[in-house]
């Protein structure tokens, strides 16, 4: 099966790994902060906060912003459930925005609208989440007017869209949010086999985040309620988790980030390959912004129903029979079991729906070879 995503691991990440191995920390050594710095060097962010995933990362986020019961999170319904839980685990509620037809990103036009209908019933999100699918960015320019004018927080899941560009900038230098959250599942740019960052430029929120991702335990005397007991003493002033990556994470991410360009530049050459030969078929292939860099974290086409004889499932299914491991990024997560009970009705969201109904994504990974992409294509032409 050819996956529709994986991780590219060379014999120098694998030598940092054993380096640390051998070293005198497997965790809370000096990789982790090494890691942190290239990352926050690497976006142009003042900050970086390790995490042992990005599900970790949203959530801390969240709790740092403030988010708790009685507040509303708005995030898009066509992205992975992580998105919206982490508002939940805070207590707070999830509503979605739907997507742009062209981008697939949070609407801006439906954001504004919303907003406008929230402001008169007094039930503005204390936090947006846009989420830049596929590695595409969304408007950010355009969500910071918004963010201004209706007073809420901005944390971007970019999950999908390290090593891209909004306007020439790195993704991730918060320019336009509060915080900015990458994941290094294998499946996406970067690998720590699990682990996640959260950036800010805000020097108060990544204490919040770091104090947050191990227990709420503090050794900074500065943040203690009175004077250490001792050399031993530290205090536990709030209640988080163990969030924290492992120093063999942290190498493993570090050496990786020395291929991130040319991991993303790889992926455009695959896509432009793909644009160039499914040109005749009848899907949409991805719509580029011309202002933005992608990450190209997925490359998702939608079938154009009305001009094939199959269905939707039927294409997927003879797809995966042809071993190809296609994918759907994402089922609306207002359809998911879990979330029938905060009563969205199908329908409500009529673009993610859309979307849905047509959308699969193809093997995108740097290591692609050009004689898998043509069985990918190959396939796609008998099978439509
Ligand atoms: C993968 C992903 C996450 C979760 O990342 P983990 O590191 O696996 O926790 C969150 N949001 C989006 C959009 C993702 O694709």
């Amino acid at each position: 099966m050819i996956p529709y995503g994986r991780q590219d691991i060379s014999e120098a990440d694998i030598q940092s790994v054993v380096d640390v191995l051998r070293s005198d920390y497997l965790t809370q050594g000096p990789a982790v902060p090494a890691f942190e710095k290239a990352l926050a060097d690497y976006c142009g962010s003042q900050h970086a906060v390790a995490v042992n995933s990005a599900t970790s990362a949203l959530h801390i986020a969240c709790l740092s912003l403030g988010v708790g019961a009685g507040d509303v999170v708005w995030t898009t319904p066509v992205t992975f459930v992580a998105s919206a839980n982490c508002a939940l685990y805070c207590g707070a509620r999830v509503d979605f925005v739907d997507i742009d037809p062209c981008t697939y990103n949070m609407s801006v036009e439906c954001l504004a609208e919303k907003l406008s209908h929230a402001e008169k019933s007094g039930k503005l999100p204390k936090v947006v989440i846009p989420v830049h699918l596929c590695g595409q960015p969304c408007d950010m320019a355009a969500i910071h007017v918004l963010r201004q004018r209706y007073g809420f927080k901005v944390i971007e899941d970019a999950s999908h869209a390290i090593g891209g560009k909004y306007r020439g900038e790195p993704i991730g230098n918060c320019s336009y949010s509060d915080i900015t959250v990458f994941s290094f599942h294998p499946v996406k740019i970067i690998t720590t086999a699990e682990g996640g960052m959260a950036l800010t430029n805000d020097a108060t929120l990544a204490k919040r985040m770091q104090l947050l991702r191990c227990h709420g335990i503090t050794r900074d005397v500065n943040e203690m309620t009175h004077e250490p007991d001792g050399p031993w003493y530290y205090q536990q002033v709030d209640l988080g988790f163990n969030y924290r990556m492992t120093d063999l994470q942290g190498a493993l991410g570090l050496s990786q980030m020395s291929r991130l360009d040319e991991f993303v530049a790889n992926r455009h050459n695959i896509a432009k390959r793909y644009d160039r030969l499914l040109v005749d078929l009848p899907v949409v292939t991805p719509w580029q912004h011309k202002d933005s860099y992608s990450g190209l974290h997925l490359y998702v086409i939608r079938l154009k129903l009305a001009e094939i004889s199959k269905t939707h499932r039927q294409v997927f299914e003879e797809l995966r029979a042809a071993g190809l491991g296609v994918n759907l990024h994402y089922i609306p997560i207002y359809r998911q079991p879990y979330y029938q009970k905060f009563g969205f009705e199908a329908g409500t969201f009529p673009v993610s729906e859309c979307y849905y109904n047509e959308a699969i994504s193809l093997p995108m990974y740097p290591a692609l070879a050009i004689e898998l992409q043509d069985k990918v294509i190959g396939s796609l032409k008998r099978i439509m």
